[in-house]
């Protein structure tokens, strides 16, 4: 449903985001990932259409967004960094200026600005001026604007940015709500908050995309736990003849108990590798405590793209991270 190619954007000399491409399909709920400074709202602004792009092409249904500009933004709710500060209006005031501007009228607007309201639970402050509402509730309410017209695309920077664990977690609550009728695309600098709402992760720095992977996958190494009865030496020469077994270290050993880490190679399934290690260590009459595939952690991997590994590296920033 979007399609963005090597999308640029220049402040003057300043390069903020350079050779950005990467699609999405609808139904996802994909997390844009980055420090500070990384590029993530830059990129945001360019795809809810307002920030022109310095370079590069974003297709939204089929459509050049440059193109069909106003009936596209019709389409995509936008929650911006930071809300438009109207603070004298009351809630309700802004969500019908806001509908307003999104082209509803008279009846279909007031339906509208009341489903908006229940899907974001604020009717208790409908008459609060906005200056007044806790930061939670300002986000909640940033997020009504951008349901307004049932958009097929949501663009949320930072939607849990100031809000405390209780509002994080109801904020959370209400993006996977939302996620159930539209594509969205979150920005955040917290892993955990990819972890916790997205199927996959777009990952920022200096400008440049340098990840783009599904959580499932990212979570997944290519490293088996072991721990059996064998020895070390018995481990090795059993082993040896499984295809896909690349290297085994040993992480402690005695004549009764034998833990090592199995380092796969590139090729292959890792539960049908799985199955033949268990198999044949069984088959010699071993004992098997333990077989598991070592799951990633994604903290680590996060500091590692974001910190040491040169950009445009994938491959190396995940066997690296492992
Ligand atoms: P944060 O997590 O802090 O919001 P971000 O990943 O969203 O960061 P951007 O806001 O896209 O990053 O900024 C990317 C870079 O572009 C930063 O170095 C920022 O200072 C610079 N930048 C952003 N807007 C402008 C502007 N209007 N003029 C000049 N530089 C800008």
């Amino acid at each position: 449903m979007l399609k963005v190619s090597n999308l640029k954007r220049a402040y003057g000399d300043f390069v903020a985001a350079d050779s950005v491409s990467f699609s999405i399909a609808k139904g996802e709920i994909v997390g844009l990932l980055g420090h500070n400074g990384a590029g993530k709202t830059t990129v945001m602004k360019m795809l809810s259409g307002y920030l022109e792009p310095s370079a590069g092409q974003i297709v939204f249904e089929g459509k050049q967004l440059a193109d069909h500009l106003k009936v596209l933004q019709q389409k995509i709710g936008y929650l911006p960094e930071s809300l438009p500060v109207y603070p004298e209006l009351s809630v309700a005031e802004y969500l019908d200026y806001a509908a307003e501007l999104k082209g509803l009228r008279g009846r279909d607007k007031q339906q509208e600005v009341k489903r908006v309201v229940n899907a974001t639970d604020i009717a208790a402050k409908l008459l609060a001026p906005i200056a007044t509402l806790s930061r939670g509730y300002k986000q909640r309410v940033g997020v009504a604007q951008a349901l307004l017209g049932k958009p097929s695309l949501l663009i949320l920077d930072e939607p849990t940015n100031g809000l405390d664990p209780q509002q994080t977690l109801q904020m959370r609550e209400l993006i996977r709500a939302i996620a159930k009728d539209a594509t969205v695309i979150l920005s955040t600098h917290i892993m955990q908050e990819v972890e916790a709402l997205c199927d996959r992760v777009l990952m920022m720095r200096a400008g440049q995309l340098v990840l783009d992977e599904k959580l499932a996958e990212l979570r997944t190494s290519r490293s088996l736990l072991l721990s059996s009865s064998l020895s070390a030496d018995e481990v090795k020469q059993t082993l040896a003849t499984i295809t896909g077994v690349k290297a085994i270290d040993f992480l402690a050993s005695s004549s009764a108990e034998t833990h090592a880490r199995i380092h796969l190679g590139e090729a292959g399934d890792v539960k049908a590798i799985s199955a033949a290690i268990a198999k044949i260590l069984l088959g010699s009459g071993a004992d098997l405590y333990q077989l598991q595939a070592e799951t990633r952690d994604l903290e680590s991997l996060f500091r590692e793209v974001n910190n040491n590994l040169p950009l445009q590296n994938n491959k190396e920033a995940l066997d690296h991270a492992a």
